[in-house]
C-alpha cells in the first residue's frame, strides 16, 4: 500500500500541492484529473522522489519513501516507473536499446551506455515489446516511429524496471484519439495483468472514467474528490471545478490546436479555458 500523509510541495509564493493525504492499494488503477496547474504533475514527482516534498511523507508498504538516500532512492525510482507526455526516449537509438535503458537502475549508468545486457535482460526487453506489439520496430530508431507507438516504447522500458507503481503523467495529452485508446489499453493490461499500481494523470474525466477503477480529482494543489467514477457526479463536477462539462471545455480549447504542440502550448491553450 502506498500512503500520502500531510503532503505538501511549495514553489516560492505557488502551493503545488497541498495537505494531500492519500492511501491506494496494491494493484489499483486510478485517475488523477484537473486542469493544468492543478498539481497532478507534483504529487507524482514527488511520489518517486524526482521532487522532495516541502513537508509531510511518503510510506510505501511501511517504509518511509522520504527518507531515502543513494542506491535505496535509486531503486525506489526504478519501482515506480514514470512515463511522460513527451515519451522521454533517445530518438536516434533503436526501440530495443531505449527499452535496455530502462534496466539503468539495476545495472548501474555506465554499462548501460557501454550496452552491457545480459541475455535475460535482452529478453524481458523483446518480451516486453511484444506484449506492446512492437517487436517488428524493435531494430528501427526509436525517432522514426509515431507518436503512440514512441509511447508504448516508454511504456515497455518501464516494464523492464519491474516497477511496482507505473505513474504516467498525461501519457496521451500529445496523441490522436486512436493512439490515445491504444496507450490507455496497454496501461489497463499491464494493470490488470501484472497487478501493477497504475497512477495515470488525465485531463480529461471521460477517459479516467473509462479506464480507472478510482479517480482522485485535484485543484489547486488540494484532492476535492476520491471515489469510484459513477460518484464523481455531474453535480460533484460541477461543485469542483465550477462547469456542468469539464471535458467538452477542455476538449474545445485542445482541439483548437494541434495534438503534437507539446506541454508549452497545452498550458497556454488551457490558460484561455
Ligand atoms: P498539473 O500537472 O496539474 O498541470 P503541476 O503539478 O505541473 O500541475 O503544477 C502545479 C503548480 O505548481 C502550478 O502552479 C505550476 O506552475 C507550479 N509548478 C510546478 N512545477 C514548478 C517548478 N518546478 N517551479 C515553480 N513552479 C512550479
Amino acid at each position: 500500500m502506498l500512503e500520502l500523509h500531510s503532503l505538501k510541495k511549495k514553489f516560492g509564493q505557488t502551493q503545488a500541492v497541498d495537505d494531500v493525504n492519500l492511501s491506494i492499494d496494491a494493484g489499483q488503477m486510478v485517475g488523477i484529473i484537473g486542469r493544468s496547474g492543478a498539481g497532478k504533475s507534483t504529487l507524482l514527482r514527488l511520489i518517486n522522489r524526482l521532487l522532495d516534498p516541502t513537508s509531510g511523507t511518503i510510506m510505501f508498504e511501511g517504509k518511509d519513501i522520504t527518507k531515502l538516500r543513494g542506491r535505496e532512492l535509486r531503486l525506489w525510482r526504478a519501482s515506480c516507473a514514470m512515463v511522460f507526455q513527451q515519451f522521454n526516449l533517445v530518438e536516434r537509438m533503436d526501440v530495443l536499446t531505449n527499452v535496455l535503458i530502462g534496466r539503468v537502475a539495476q545495472h548501474g549508468f555506465l554499462s548501460s551506455m557501454l550496452r552491457r545486457f545480459t541475455d535475460e535482460e535482452k529478453e524481458m526487453a523483446i518480451s516486453a515489446l511484444d506484449r506492446l506489439d512492437l517487436v517488428p520496430q524493435a531494430l528501427q530508431r526509436a525517432g522514426t516511429l509515431s507518436g503512440g507507438q514512441q509511447q508504448r516504447v516508454a511504456i515497455a522500458k518501464a516494464l523492464v524496471q519491474k516497477p511496482k507503481i507505473m505513474l504516467a503523467d498525461e501519457p496521451i495529452a500529445s496523441l490522436d484519439p486512436a493512439n490515445a485508446t491504444r496507450v490507455m489499453e496497454a496501461l489497463r493490461k499491464i494493470n490488470r495483468e501484472d497487478g501493477i499500481t497504475v497512477l495515470v494523470n488525465l485531463h480529461t474525466l471521460d477517459t479516467a472514467r473509462n479506464y480507472c477503477e478510482r479517480i482522485i480529482a485535484m485543484r489547486a494543489g488540494r484532492v476535492r474528490f476520491d471515489g469510484a467514477p459513477a460518484d464523481l457526479t455531474q453535480e460533484r463536477v460541477r461543485e469542483i471545478y465550477g462547469t456542468d462539462d469539464f471535458d467538452a471545455e477542455i476538449d474545445e480549447a485542445v482541439t483548437s490546436t494541434s495534438f503534437n504542440a507539446g506541454r508549452t502550448a497545452k498550458e497556454k491553450v488551457y490558460q484561455a479555458v
